[in-house]
């Protein structure tokens, strides 16, 4: 069965963890949290495990794609800016898909982000808290939708294409940008072919208005717990030994793109580790249930399990655990 070790200190957890499996340049997945969040993960956390991975003579760096929608970590530079905001500046970064999000490489249809390519291991670090697509955000979501480039997000979001809002100011910016002449001007505003567009989404990140708006109710929530899922299977196909970190600390309702301070929802439960992500998902989901009497369970509508189940049958891990709890 598969051990997950759970500890109320991260300490705990590098006692227990086998770094030392790793190879040489190992990509430390995590999320920075938008501008204005303030509950994404502690960088301290960070820090002790990239200087815990340095002490082993092994180059670490925290990895991160583009989002999908207008924000503070929407091209490399802005990212780069908030996650130092945030208090990561003083680890090596690598923001894998490129200045604005469209380099990827296609891995099993999936296109994730191209740098992704220089490394040779991963650990993903994850904040545990509730999710208004997938019910929570954990491992699966970290790195299946966050490995993602901005195509690839569109993708497991909604697979159609982006739409014009009233917000256009007819810049033209869209256009001069589209590789593929989807987009013509027209008596001051934008008109999206949908027949010439492929969906890269780079519309989205070149405008500055925010005009241009993700379909996002274009998959239901089961559909996009599998299309991560998939992506999931798909970058865990490159790195058979992972090592997946949960922490379950400042769980809030919403995810860290939400670029809002959000009150967590209960009180702290600890860090989760192993090797096994589906595993270390399930003894997360389970922990927090607990601790909340069942509140998490039901702070949204979206059925939690399915996400393990859904990464259960595409065989990138397994439900049964053994906790082994650390001091
Ligand atoms: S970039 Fe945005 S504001 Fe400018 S024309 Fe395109 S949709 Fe309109
Ligand atoms: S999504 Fe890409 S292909 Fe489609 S209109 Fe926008 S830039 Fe062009």
């Amino acid at each position: 069965m598969n051990e997950v070790y759970f500890s109320k200190e991260i300490e705990g957890i590098l006692e227990k963890t086998d770094f030392g499996k790793l190879g040489q340049k190992v990509a430390i997945k995590i999320h920075f949290g938008e501008d204005g969040c303030d509950t994404f993960i502690d960088p301290e956390l960070v820090r002790k495990v990239y200087r815990k991975i340095e002490s082993l003579g092994k180059e670490a760096t925290l990895v991160e794609c583009n989002v999908l929608y207008k924000g503070s970590r929407t091209n490399s530079t802005d990212h780069l800016a908030t996650a130092k905001k945030h208090g990561f500046s003083d680890m090596k970064i690598a923001i894998l898909d490129g200045e604005l999000g469209d380099e990827y490489t296609e891995i099993n249809g999936c296109k994730i982000g191209k740098g992704i390519d220089d490394f040779d291991s991963l650990v993903v670090f994850s904040h545990f808290k509730g999710h208004e697509a997938t019910g929570f955000g954990g491992a699966i979501k970290n790195i299946g939708m966050g490995l993602g480039s901005r195509a690839g997000k569109l993708d497991m979001h909604s697979n159609v294409r982006p739409i014009v809002s009233k917000l256009c100011i007819g810049c033209g910016k869209c256009a001069e940008h589209c590789d593929f002449n989807a987009i013509t001007m027209k008596d001051g505003l934008a008109i999206l072919d949908s027949t010439k567009c492929i969906g890269c989404a780079m519309c989205i990140a070149v405008c500055p208005n925010g005009a241009m708006k993700i379909p996002w109710g274009g998959r239901t929530a089961e559909e996009v717990q599998k299309r991560i899922a998939e992506y999931t299977a798909a970058v865990l196909s490159s790195f058979p030994n992972s090592i997946f970190i949960n922490v379950l600390r400042n769980i809030t309702p919403l995810c860290d793109c939400m670029g809002m301070k959000q009150k967590a929802m209960m009180e702290d439960v600890g860090i989760v580790s192993g090797e096994d992500i589906v595993a270390v998902e399930k003894a997360s989901l389970d922990l927090v249930n607990q601790k909340s009497k069942g509140e998490f369970d039901q702070m949204n509508e979206v059925d939690k399990e399915n996400q393990l189940v859904v990464a259960e049958e595409l065989k990138i891990g397994n439900r049964e655990y053994q906790l082994i709890e650390v001091d």
